[in-house]
């Protein structure tokens, strides 16, 4: 039986940061992931990372506290407040640990790390590699795990995570490459599976991320944390929902409707078009709903322009590349010489599993960072260019922490004997229902239940929400959660039958999907993302506190739990 003290799930950013910790720290790891780890999703984050580096011209007196303040009312003060400044505290170290290991940040003359406006800050304090800043993070880290020597289990996806009487014992494992159904042991587990966004139509997201490391870790009975707070991004390419990154912005990019006027000045008007993304996207999202978009508008199609032509070729050419690359190719438009057709995508999935600031979950053994994480830093609403940076910092924290839990006693070589006895009793289970899934006589089909999925959540559960939407999607959901246990496998292959996996995932992409939708439903306010036409204000009173699922054989199962205040008491966020 593969055995290793810590495992790591993803081979993102957060993951790889974990495992180089564990590493440095003199512990044996592995790091399993379903896609070459630079193929993870990180890889595809385009307009930086923040930190309170001071470098930009006017930014000389930012400070980490600053940052942290700008992250708390960009949460819409549901962030926990001891989350955050661990987080901006680190950030520049975690920052100038990638420079010296040699990543390509943008520079300015005087050769420091440059940094651009983004949404919701008060100074520029994002720093960036062109546009393709997750490109250049996630080679570099890959780098240092080679360097290193990290044992990588590539093109495997974890089917279960095997827990009993509150320990996390290991995990059952699919080998794409050869179809087998392995069991994998560790005393020390780490989730860093990224989000959740193909649950959505219209998502932003690579088509890996079906928040399978939520689902997975909610089966088995770890609390799920804030997941109605789902981030929509204001610009996405019309059409094809490709990222055009908040940098495009960030370097002066304008937001004009279809009457020629740059709207965001009746809806934030000194920040403009670097409110935070939960105001940006609802105001693009209001001018298409009032007719003031182009295109057909209405809750499917309009979008509105985003204007970079003011910027110049030069500017364009050097510091949005990639976006101008993109425009090219997926539009036929050139930003130089043409507005980009922009609406709202699903972005970024705020909540996750439920962890304290070292990345532990409340199962023993079991910890997790990044995206799929709910530490949380990001509350109602992250601000841009914090989630890399989420990576990197809870990524170090839990890796420090899962080796420190095992210091002195991790020479073990092989899983403890009860441990592989119970592993391989859920192995047996997992390859039953695999054979079920190929095997079956199963009439539905699976493709047209996830289309379905996608359709209500953008639908149902998005940038604007009520009851009855959200009973409808509710109702919808468990209606395709029945269909489910009907679905039958069409291809038999045995050897990378990607069929078989993306069957295997829709149980629980349903499952997430009920979550985020119960909990969206409970919650009878707005705050941050989390946007209700029958309670359109914020309500501290009833409503400041975190939402936590529990899985049960009826479904989710919701309660609260408070949030940490340490300095700063919530106020109305004016941007
Ligand atoms: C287009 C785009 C642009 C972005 N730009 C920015 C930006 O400029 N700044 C910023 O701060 N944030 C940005 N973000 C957000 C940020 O990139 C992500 O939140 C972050 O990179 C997530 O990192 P992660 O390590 O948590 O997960 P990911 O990078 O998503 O990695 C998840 C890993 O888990 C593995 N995995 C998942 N499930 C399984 C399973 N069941 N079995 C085995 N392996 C599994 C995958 O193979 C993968 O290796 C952007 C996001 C997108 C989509």
């Amino acid at each position: 039986m593969i055995y290793h003290p810590v495992l790591i799930v993803g081979g993102g950013l957060a993951g790889l940061r974990a495992a180089i910790a564990v590493h440095d720290a003199g512990l044996d790891c592995a790091v399993i992931s379903r896609v070459h780890p630079v193929r993870s999703h990180s890889v595809a984050a385009q307009g930086g990372i923040n930190a309170a580096l001071g470098n930009a011209e006017g930014a000389r007196d930012d400070t980490w506290e600053k940052h942290a303040y700008d992250t708390i009312k960009g949460s819409d003060f549901l962030a926990d407040q001891d989350a955050v400044e661990r987080m901006t505290r680190e950030a520049p170290a975690r920052v100038y640990e990638m420079e010296h290991w040699g990543c390509p940040f943008s520079r300015l003359a005087d050769g420091r790390i440059a940094q651009r406006p983004f949404g919701g800050a008060g100074y520029p304090r994002t720093c960036y590699a062109a546009d393709k800043t997750g490109h250049a993070l996630l080679h570099t880290m890959w780098e240092q795990c080679v360097k290193r020597g990290i044992r990588t289990y590539q093109e495997f996806l974890v089917l279960s995570l095997t827990v009993r009487e509150g320990r996390a014992l290991g995990l059952i494992a699919l080998n794409i490459l050869t179809g087998e159904i392995v069991p994998l042991a560790a005393d020390r587990i780490l989730f860093a599976t990224g989000g959740a966004g193909r649950i959505f139509g219209r998502s932003t997201n690579a088509l890996i991320n079906t928040g399978s490391g939520l689902a997975i870790a909610y089966q088995a009975e770890v609390p799920l944390k804030d997941m109605e707070f789902i981030q929509f991004h204001p610009t996405a390419l019309f059409g094809t929902n490709i990222l055009m990154t908040e940098g495009c912005r960030g370097e002066g990019g304008y937001l004009v409707n279809a009457e020629g006027n740059r709207f965001m000045e009746k809806y934030a008007s000194k920040a403009m078009e670097l409110a935070p993304r939960d105001i940006v996207a609802r105001s693009i999202q209001t001018e298409i709903n009032e007719g003031r978009g182009f295109g057909k508008g209405g809750a499917g199609g309009g979008y509105i322009h985003l204007d970079l032509r003011h910027l110049g070729a030069k500017k364009i050419k050097e510091r949005l590349p990639g976006i101008r690359d993109i425009c090219l190719n997926f539009a036929g438009i050139d930003p130089i010489d043409t507005p980009i057709p922009v609406q709202p995508g699903q972005h970024y999935t705020m909540g996750g599993i439920d962890t304290d600031v070292t990345g532990a979950a409340p199962v023993e053994g079991l910890y997790a960072a990044g995206e799929c994480a709910c530490v949380s830093v990001h509350g109602a609403n992250r601000l841009g260019g914090n989630s890399l940076l989420d990576t990197m910092v809870f990524g170090k924290l839990a890796g420090d922490a899962m080796a420190e839990s095992l210091a002195g006693n991790a020479n073990r070589t092989e899983p403890a004997p009860e441990a592989r006895t119970l592993l391989e009793e859920d192995l047996r289970k997992t390859r039953d229902r695999a054979h079920r899934l190929m095997a079956g006589d199963g009439t539905e089909d699976p493709s047209a239940i996830r289309d379905r999925l996608k359709d209500v959540m953008i639908e149902k559960v998005g940038i604007f929400r009520d009851r009855g939407t959200l009973t409808e999607a509710l109702a919808e959901v468990r209606e395709l959660k029945e269909r489910v246990a009907h679905i039958k496998v069409r291809s038999q292959a045995r050897v990378f039958n990607l069929d078989l996996v993306t069957n295997v995932e829709l149980e629980g992409m349903l499952e997430v999907a009920e979550v985020i939708a119960l909990g969206a439903l409970q919650r009878e306010e707005s705050r941050g993302s989390h946007y209700r036409l029958d309670f359109t204000s914020r309500n501290d009173a009833d409503w400041l506190k975190h939402t936590l699922a529990h899985r049960t054989p009826e479904g989710p199962q919701l309660d609260y739990s408070p949030v940490a205040i340490t300095h700063y008491q919530p106020v109305e966020r004016k941007y």
